[in-house]
């Protein structure tokens, strides 16, 4: 169709060389044709060329100093994307990868996840290209304020509410919170992810991993299955693989490998999560340790291996572009049924497409993750209401959530001709909503 064809065609001459930024477009653009041609009015109000363009972007410089008096300087970064349904949510991204493509991806990503969930939320992304890996806690926490003491300008609980992402967890996340009330005076709930201690909700650290594996449940329920006795693959070794491991694990599946970016371990008898918990949460070391600690399980140099085991379901739970086309015909040659994307983006377009073309059910990102953001907005809520509810309570709502989402991402690929392709139909379902809220606001 050549309106999608000519956004696209412009979005890459206009932002050139941001080949995630071009890759997660072409995706959701691509996934969005069948909407885009029952509603022509879209083009006239030049709705797509306004949903791909950010309405704000902000890039700082981040000075900080470390523990032997040395200065560093780092790239700071709030995109704030689409505020069309809410104000700005999504994560912050601590990594040396990290530049304004990567935000951009995500951040558009995040419009359409947020959207999914049901609940009032825009879409944003930031972060920067600062390494934690191997800095003590004053470097860290020096470097958050430094972060902060700009960032603070640009959000706020009805504007712009920061969550974790890659290499921000509970730690980032108290060092940001605390100097965001010491420099604008105010104890809202400005970032979610916060700590049980100042503001935040149970089960936010197992969302995403626990929402990522309700919705593989639900997909293997409405075929007559159950996560019971099958083999499970999760790469990475973060807040989302630990999760979605624990959750797994409980609703009977065997996971049977991790990995970080080192290498990957392999343990035929299911993986001892509190093991892993202990490596990860606790010392902050390396998965290669685990081979060290528990008997008969393998550690491999190098990630890739890791698509080679044989599994029922594979969980990407680390970053973007883990599964490209070849990793993904190993996948498929070995028998796997479901792919649930935990991680933003970890499948190549060419990995998708292989993964539908073998009838694997393949569970998109932004549906399959949104489970983290969906508890953030609920820690919103409570923190508005000055309420806190239990764990139980989030859980029952977070699966709600997920199932729901499910459901939506089904109805909507039906509905417009492409059954079983969820990847068109979590697009088409985020899309909508946004879609219907920009074309009421107007030329905005
Ligand atoms: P963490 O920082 O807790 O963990 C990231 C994990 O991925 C680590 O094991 C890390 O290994 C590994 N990893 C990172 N980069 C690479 C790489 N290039 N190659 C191999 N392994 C790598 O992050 P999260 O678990 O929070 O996030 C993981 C993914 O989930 C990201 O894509 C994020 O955007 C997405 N996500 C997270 C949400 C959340 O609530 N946290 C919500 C929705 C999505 P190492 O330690 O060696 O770097």
């Amino acid at each position: 169709m050549q309106y999608v064809d000519k956004v696209l065609r412009d979005l890459k001459k206009k932002n050139p060389g941001e080949a995630e930024f071009h890759q997660a477009a072409t995706e959701i653009l691509n996934g969005l044709r069948p909407v885009i041609e029952k509603h022509p009015e879209f083009e006239k109000a030049a709705l797509l060329e306004r949903f791909v363009e950010p309405e704000r972007v902000v890039m700082f410089r981040v000075p900080w100093v470390d523990d032997k008096g040395k200065v560093h300087v780092n790239k700071g970064y709030r995109v704030q994307f689409n505020s069309a349904i809410g104000p700005y949510k999504g994560g912050l991204r601590f990594h040396p990868s990290v530049n304004l493509s990567i935000i951009k991806f995500l951040g558009l990503e995040q419009i359409l996840k947020n959207s999914l969930t049901g609940l009032p939320i825009g879409g944003g992304k930031g972060g920067s290209d600062f390494d934690p890996k191997g800095k003590s806690d004053n470097e860290i926490m020096r470097f958050c304020q430094s972060f902060m003491t700009e960032l603070c300008r640009h959000i706020g609980q009805d504007t712009d509410v920061p969550a974790g992402d890659i290499g921000v967890g509970g730690r980032e996340v108290g060092y940001l919170f605390g100097q965001y009330k010491r420099i604008r005076n105010e104890h809202v709930g400005v970032l979610t992810g916060r700590g049980l201690a100042y503001g935040g909700s149970l089960v936010r650290t197992e969302a995403t991993g626990y929402g990522l594996v309700y919705m593989v449940e639900e997909a293997l329920k409405c075929r007559g299955d159950s996560l019971k006795g099958k083999t499970v693959v999760v790469s990475g070794s973060g807040n989302v693989a630990i999760y979605a491991t624990e959750k797994a694990q409980q609703l009977g599946a065997k996971v049977v490998a991790l990995y970080d970016s080192n290498g990957y371990i392999y343990d035929k008898n299911g993986i001892q999560l509190d093991v892993v918990k202990q490596i990860k949460e606790v010392e902050r070391a390396r998965i290669k340790e685990y081979a060290q600690r528990v008997a008969g399980a393998e550690y491999h140099e190098g990630c890739k291996g890791i698509w080679g085991i044989p599994c029922d379901i594979a969980l990407p739970c680390a970053t973007q572009n883990e599964i490209d086309g070849k990793d993904a015909e190993l996948l498929v040659k070995n028998g796997v049924k479901y792919v649930g994307e935990g991680a933003n983006m970890p499948t190549t377009l060419e990995g998708i497409s292989v993964f539908q073309k073998a009838g694997v059910v393949f569970l998109p990102a932004k549906a399959a993750n949104a489970g983290g953001v969906a508890t953030s907005a609920l820690e919103m809520a409570q923190s508005s209401g000055r309420m806190f509810w239990t764990f139980e309570e989030v859980d029952k709502k977070l699966k709600g959530i997920m199932v729901n989402i499910y459901h939506n991402m089904d109805d909507a690929a039906k509905e417009y001709g492409v059954e079983g392709d969820y990847v068109a139909g979590a697009n088409i379902a985020g899309f909508k909503k946004v879609a219907a809220a920009m074309m009421a606001q107007g030329v905005v």
